[in-house]
């Protein structure tokens, strides 16, 4: 009897890309356990596209297990929906998988909790809430996966919400992946934005492409052929050889340069080889000059000078045999890698995952992502900021989804005069995550917080003085009760 057919979401097709030795028993089967966990957890829900939701939460998973990351951050991804849209408690999540794997689902739902009131102040908290999560970058990972799959699926919203969401991949998630070196994320976010948000650009980009490609495609499957014989005779035996397009985004950016000058752009297509190591790439940059001539002063030696965000290749730009043009790039395998997963490829490697070292290594990335997004107002105060302060930041939410950053250990009195004045005077009670707390409490980060006001009341308590963290509450409740020990001797006076 023929079997049944395998849904698309069977464990199976998670377990191929885990079935090497980067994973052990144990790994698998933390995997396997998230993943029935998840499966029953979102039994019976279905997305807008008609699929069942858990569909969303495997094929994030499986970009996580693709990018060949760690066990936990892989459970953690196909478990990253179960607190939020599913009747499962943090506790719960706690206790069948430890506080690593449920603190990154909860990091994940809580970067969710941002909500869109105006482009401007939401890109501003998102922003926050990415750098909020920097503490710990294999969030970031998830939310990329995540996002991603969202975006494969897109078109399934209506239009208000894909543009809204494009707008926030292009003006966030792309820019924070060039940063981290994630080159596929970040061709692949910006391609998929650039469809909603351009889509007359963007079919014109993509028009052009596919006639390049059409045309170049014969010369690229010769020069690949002879390519690998060549090297052959040399002793080099390519790793992998293969074409690779350019992105639509990235070409259009580039076309805007040149004068929409498609002729001028040499690296439409471009064929990749990849060999054993640093040697054998400038070796193959000598063959492959034996056997094209080589277009002059378009070498880029970025084994030796590295682009900014790590990029490393040898790129060449040569005229194949039928005379058309033909650029050449030239890498390692660790080189590809870090090319299309970034900072993701380095935590392949169990021996250099240390959480300590992970961290100061994303920190660094921070300061230049900081650089980079730095036309924003709040960039350039954290510019100012000095890293180790910014660590003893939390970032707290309000009922409405506005981020406030406060210094570690700030309470909700703290929180209520950073949101004004009169509401810190005013403040009775307040609620941390919807349950009613002392106004002592420390927030954490991600806590949401909200406050209670009496509009009767006249003065703040002075016993707040004790606990408030921010010099700003403490400047405003001494000067609300100066003010009125003034006015209550006023009124005295006024009296007599
Ligand atoms: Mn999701």
């Amino acid at each position: 009897m023929a079997s049944a057919l395998k849904s698309k979401t069977d464990f199976s097709f998670l377990s191929t890309s885990i079935n090497n030795e980067r994973y052990s028993n144990e790994d698998r089967s933390i995997i396997k356990k998230a993943y029935d966990l998840a499966k029953k957890a979102h039994k019976g829900q279905t997305r807008l596209t008609g699929e069942p939701y858990f569909n969303h939460t495997f094929y994030t998973a499986l970009k996580l297990a693709d990018m060949q990351l760690p066990a936990e951050v892989i459970a953690a991804g196909i478990l990253h929906d179960v607190l939020e849209d599913a009747d499962i408690s943090y506790e719960e999540l706690e206790g069948h998988f430890g506080s690593d794997i449920a603190g990154m689902v909860n990091s994940v739902t809580k970067l969710g909790h941002v909500q869109y009131r105006g482009m401007e102040r939401y890109v501003e908290n998102l922003r926050k809430m990415f750098i909020a999560m920097a503490q710990d970058v294999r969030v970031i990972f998830i939310k990329f996966a995540d996002r991603m799959h969202n975006m494969e699926t897109l078109y399934v919203l209506p239009e208000a919400k894909r543009t809204r969401i494009s707008k926030e991949v292009m003006e966030i998630y792309a820019p924070i992946a060039n940063r981290l070196g994630m080159g596929e994320y970040r061709g692949l976010f910006e391609d998929y934005s650039f469809k909603y948000l351009q889509p007359k650009e963007y079919n014109w980009t993509k028009h052009l492409l596919e006639q390049r490609v059409k045309k170049f495609g014969p010369a690229m499957n010769k020069a690949m052929q002879d390519v690998e014989r060549e090297l052959l005779k040399h002793n080099i035996k390519s790793i992998n050889l293969h074409g690779r397009i350019k992105y639509c985004h990235s070409l259009y950016k580039k076309l805007k340069r040149y004068n929409n000058d498609i002729k001028k752009v040499y690296d439409i297509v471009a064929l990749r080889i990849i060999v054993s190591d640093v040697t054998e790439c400038y070796a193959t940059l000598g063959i492959l000059h034996g056997m094209y001539t080589p277009l002059s002063g378009r070498i880029k030696d970025y084994i030796a000078q590295p682009k900014p965000n790590g990029y490393q290749s040898l790129h060449t730009t040569v005229f194949s045999d039928d005379g058309s043009i033909l650029e050449l790039q030239i890498r390692t395998t660790e080189m590809h890698e870090a090319a299309e997963y970034g900072i993701a490829a380095h935590w392949r490697y169990k021996e250099g995952y240390k959480i300590r070292e992970k961290k100061v290594q994303w920190m660094e990335e921070l300061t230049k992502v900081q650089r980079e997004l730095k036309e924003n107002d709040f960039m350039e105060r954290l510019d100012e900021l000095k890293l180790d302060m910014f660590q003893d930041r939390i970032f707290v939410f309000s009922p409405d989804g506005d981020v406030f950053d406060l210094p570690a250990g700030a309470t909700p009195v703290d929180f209520a005069y950073t949101i004004h004045t009169d509401i810190g005077n005013k403040t009775t009670a307040t609620k941390i995550n919807h349950q009613i707390a002392n106004l002592d409490t420390e927030l954490k980060s991600g806590d949401m917080c909200e406050i209670m006001i009496d509009k009767n009341r006249k003065q703040p308590n002075a016993d707040w003085l004790k606990f408030v963290k921010t010099h700003h509450a403490r400047a405003k409740i001494k000067d609300a009760l100066r003010k009125n020990k003034k006015s209550l001797l006023q009124s005295l006076m006024n009296r007599r």
